[in-house]
């Protein structure tokens, strides 16, 4: 018998796709009893019913009966070393990269730097109640020990990579594409599978690397098995006309990556904005996944990405920061955004799929749904401890909600980091709000 413990709130998470199979997949417990084991779900159901039984008698239960444990919620993609420049002005990506991007990512070949900037990094997602993510580092190989070093001690389950990058960019962001291959390689090494750590392979975007490293990169993630791709495709118009022209051979900027062996069902693709429909079949038939980055489309002025269409597609997808592009770590923000960005297509989301992609959703995107994205007997218990009375307004429009649904879309849309009380990863709390 490993090491027992229980949460009594009140809980929900989705047990299947609202996209597919309807609203019903929402479960809410307005009494819970949570029954970890080791830091798996044992056991989830109503309080009452689980203490009345006898194999539940003796545990020892934290009382959190005021608030609602969701699971952890799952980014999809961001960069760590955009912290600092999150909420910079009035450029779009190409120019956004160059004056705030390129001289962030810099200071990341400095282990100090690297390792603060880490720190604050995942101790900004579990105060928001992300507890699982696709993470972007920067070029050196320094900034993914770091990250990987500190992902480790708290013991969040997450994927980074080494940006690989080795033309259009400063001298001093830039490796070669043997380099980069065999850095990577290393990186793979040390850390792919430890613990709850996974490589990705991570060229930047297609313009910033030559056809050789794009084919080292494909046979890295070919000759690894179970290592992810991370990546960028068609997010800003300006950037794929440049792609066309360093690409003069390809049928679309899809494809660049399709032609080196990029896509696939661990490879992630942020933005999948301005894409044609062979390519949302094609990303449907190798179950690539498109990354939903509302804030960040919006904030850069990318455009609008069209989660009705690449889902009625069969496009896999999930939910984004993009931190620093994006303007918060928060899903929940993210999720309002999307909910608005969906609005404008005229194909509103409803509440549980939002809350689906944050959760049960993003850890499909990102083929980690047989350890979290709910409750299920068996899962890593990662979650977080909700108060939707946080703020005033919160608390009075969720008084007046009729329906646990209505609920859940006024904390979507009105919640944020202030309502996150604790957030425990594998049962063990890893943030609390008033420590
Ligand atoms: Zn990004």
């Amino acid at each position: 018998m490993g090491t027992r413990k229980a949460f009594r709130a009140s809980v929900a998470h989705c047990l299947d796709d609202p996209f597919s199979a309807g609203s019903n997949v929402l479960e809410y417990i307005e009494d819970a009893l949570l029954v970890l084991n080791d830091g798996v779900v044992e056991a989830l159901g109503d309080a009452q019913t689980l203490l009345d039984d006898e194999r539940f008698s003796d545990l020892a239960v934290t009382d959190y009966r005021q608030y609602l444990i969701v699971p952890g919620f799952i980014d999809t993609h961001l960069h760590y070393p955009q912290t600092d420049i999150i909420a910079s002005h009035g450029k779009q990506l190409l120019e956004w990269l160059e004056k705030y991007t390129f001289p962030a990512e810099k200071q990341f070949g400095d282990e100090s730097h690297a390792l603060e900037s880490a720190a604050f990094f995942i101790k900004e997602l579990l105060r928001n109640g992300t507890t699982s993510g696709m993470i972007f580092a920067s070029v050196h190989p320094q900034s993914v020990d770091a990250l990987f070093t500190v992902a480790e001690q708290f013991n969040v389950r997450v994927g980074t990579g080494k940006v690989m990058m080795d033309r259009n960019c400063p001298e001093e962001l830039q490796d070669t594409a043997v380099q980069g291959y065999e850095d990577s390689q290393r990186l793979i090494d040390r850390w792919h599978g430890t613990g709850r750590l996974s490589y990705a392979v991570t060229p930047r975007f297609a313009p910033t690397s030559t056809d050789e490293q794009l084919r080292l990169a494909g046979k890295l993630y070919a000759d690894n098995a179970g290592v992810y791709v991370q990546s960028h495709v068609a997010e800003n118009k300006a950037e794929v006309a440049w792609v066309a022209e360093l690409f003069p051979w390809s049928k679309s900027y899809l494809d660049v990556y399709d032609h080196y062996g990029l896509l696939g069902e661990r490879a992630i693709y942020a933005h999948c904005i301005h894409l044609g429909d062979a390519d949302l079949i094609r990303m449907r038939d190798t179950g690539t996944v498109a990354a939903f980055c509302p804030t960040s489309n919006l904030f850069l002025g990318s455009g609008l990405f069209d989660l009705h269409s690449a889902r009625a597609a069969g496009v896999r997808t999930g939910m984004a920061t993009d931190v620093g592009g994006g303007t918060s770590f928060s899903m929940l923000r993210t999720a309002d955004e999307a909910y608005k960005v969906a609005q404008m297509s005229g194909n509103p989301v409803s509440p549980t799929q939002l809350f689906y992609e944050m959760t049960l959703g993003g850890a499909r995107a990102l083929s980690m749904q047989q350890y979290v994205g709910n409750f299920e007997v068996g899962k890593e218990a990662d979650f977080s401890v909700m108060d939707l009375a946080a703020t005033a307004l919160l608390e009075r429009r969720v008084g007046v909600a009729n329906t646990f649904e209505e609920k859940l879309f006024a904390f979507i849309v009105l919640g944020d980091d202030r309502c996150t009380r604790a957030t425990y990863l594998m049962g063990q709390q890893a943030f609390a709000a008033d420590s």
